[in-house]
C-alpha cells in the first residue's frame, strides 16, 4: 500500500518544536535560570490553551453541548490558537467525523485502529485520505461572524498568541526570553501533547462503563492532565452532555468552568443526559459482562435466574423513580401549586423518597451480587 504524503508544515513544526523545547528551556534554566513569574506565566498559559480547547473548540463547538457569550467564544478562539490545534473549522470537523465514524481507519481521523502513535500524533504528519478537509459537517459553525474572524486571521493569532503574548508578558516580569521559552514554547509542546493524549491514551487504556460499541474509554487519571476529559467512554456514549465527569467528585475542571459561568450567564442551555438514561447503559453494560463470562464459565442455571430477576427488577425500579421524580418536581414548582391539594403533594414527596430509597437498597443487592465474581470485578466502577 502506497503511504501517504508527508505533510512537512506539519512534520517540522512538530518535530521542532519538541527538539528546541527539550534543549532550549533547560540550557536557559541553568545558564540564567527561571523565575517564579515566569512559571506562573507558564502555568496560566497552560490552563488558557487547555481550556479554550475542552470547552470551546471540544464540549461548545463540536458538540454544542451548551451556548456561550460572544465574550466566551472570542476568549476561547485566542486560547484555540494559542494551543496551535488549527481553527475552529477545521478541529471540529475532524472531530465530529471521528465520533461520527470512531475506530473506522478508513473515516475517522484519528482512529485509535491504527494504533497508539498514528492516534496521538501520526495523523497530522502526513496527508491521510481521513483527513482531507470537508466543511460539509460545520455549516453551523460557519455561520458564527467569531469564528468566520478567526478562520480568516488564524496565522496572525498563532503569531500573536504564541510570540507577542509571551514574549509581552516576558516583558512585565524583566525577563523577554524567559517569558518566551516557558509561556510560549514549552506551554505549546506540553499543551498539544496533552491534548493528542485524549485521542491515544483514552482509546487504548481504562474502563468501559457505559458502552463498548467504540474504543473510548473511562481513564480518571488522564482526567487529571485533560481538564476533565478522561471519562472518555462516558463521553462518546454521550456526546451530547457538556459534563465528562458525571459525579460530583469527579475532576472535570472544564464541567466547572461551564456552570459556573452559567451563574453569571455567560453560558446557557447546559445540557445533560438524563440519570435514568446513564444508569440504564451502566446496568446493561454490567448484565451483559457478567452474563456472557458466567455462561462462559458453564455454571449452574440458580445463578444467572438471580441475576436476570435482580436486573429486570432494578430496571422497573429505575424507570418508577424517573416517573415519580417527574411528577414530584412538577409539583413542587411553584407555578402549578394550585394544580394539587396540599395533602397531595406530600403523597407525591413520600412515594418519591419511597422509591428513591428502595432503588438505593436494589442497586446496593445489584452490586454485590455482581462484585461476588472476583474475575468481574475489575471492569465495574463503584
Ligand atoms: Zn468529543
Ligand atoms: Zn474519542
Amino acid at each position: 500500500m502506497q503511504k501517504a504524503p508527508i505533510n512537512w508544515t506539519n512534520t517540522i513544526l512538530f518535530t521542532l518544536t519538541p527538539l528546541l523545547a527539550v534543549t532550549l528551556v533547560p540550557y536557559y534554566g541553568f545558564t540564567h535560570g527561571y523565575g517564579l513569574y515566569e512559571w506562573l506565566v507558564f502555568f496560566v498559559l497552560m490552563g488558557f490553551c487547555g481550556m479554550s480547547i475542552t470547552a470551546g473548540y471540544h464540549r461548545l463547538w463540536s458538540h454544542k453541548t451548551y451556548k456561550a457569550h460572544p465574550i466566551i467564544r472570542f476568549v476561547f478562539a485566542l486560547g484555540g490558537a494559542c494551543a496551535l490545534q488549527n481553527d475552529v473549522f477545521h478541529w471540529a470537523s475532524d472531530h465530529r467525523r471521528h465520533h461520527a465514524h470512531v475506530d473506522n481507519n478508513d473515516k475517522d481521523p484519528y482512529s485509535a485502529g491504527m494504533g497508539f502513535w498514528y492516534s496521538h500524533i501520526g495523523w497530522i504528519l502526513r496527508d491521510f485520505e481521513s483527513g482531507k478537509v470537508n466543511f460539509s459537517n460545520i455549516k453551523d459553525l460557519q455561520r458564527d461572524p467569531i469564528l468566520v474572524w478567526q478562520h480568516k486571521h488564524y496565522l496572525a493569532l498563532v503569531l500573536i498568541m504564541n510570540i507577542g503574548v509571551p514574549a509581552f508578558l516576558g516583558y512585565l516580569g524583566g525577563d523577554i526570553i524567559g517569558g518566551i521559552l516557558l509561556g510560549g514554547l514549552l506551554r505549546l509542546v506540553l499543551s498539544q501533547h496533552v491534548t493528542w493524549f485524549i485521542n491515544s491514551i483514552a482509546h487504548i487504556w481504562g474502563r468501559q462503563p457505559y458502552s463498548d460499541a467504540s474504543s473510548a474509554r473511562d481513564n480518571p487519571l488522564l482526567a487529571l492532565i485533560t481538564y476533565g476529559e478522561g471519562y472518555h467512554n462516558y463521553h462518546h456514549t454521550f456526546q451530547w452532555d457538556y459534563r465528562n465527569g458525571i459525579k460530583w467528585w469527579h475532576y472535570d475542571p472544564t464541567k466547572w468552568f461551564i456552570r459556573s459561568c452559567s451563574f453569571v450567564g455567560l453560558t446557557s442551555d447546559l445540557k445533560r443526559c438524563s440519570p435514568v438514561v446513564i444508569e440504564s447503559a451502566r446496568l446493561d453494560m454490567q448484565y451483559r459482562y457478567v452474563t456472557e463470562r458466567y455462561a462462559a464459565s458453564g455454571n449452574s442455571d440458580k445463578w444467572l435466574q438471580r441475576l436476570e430477576t435482580e436486573y429486570q427488577q432494578l430496571k422497573a425500579t429505575l424507570q418508577l423513580w424517573a416517573q415519580h421524580q417527574q411528577s414530584w418536581y412538577e409539583a413542587k414548582s411553584s407555578e402549578l401549586h394550585e394544580k394539587w391539594s396540599h395533602w397531595e403533594r406530600l403523597q407525591m414527596r413520600d412515594s418519591y423518597r419511597e422509591v428513591k430509597y428502595r432503588l438505593k437498597i436494589q442497586k446496593q443487592r445489584w452490586h454485590e451480587l455482581v462484585e461476588n465474581f472476583p474475575t468481574l470485578t475489575a471492569l465495574h466502577p463503584a
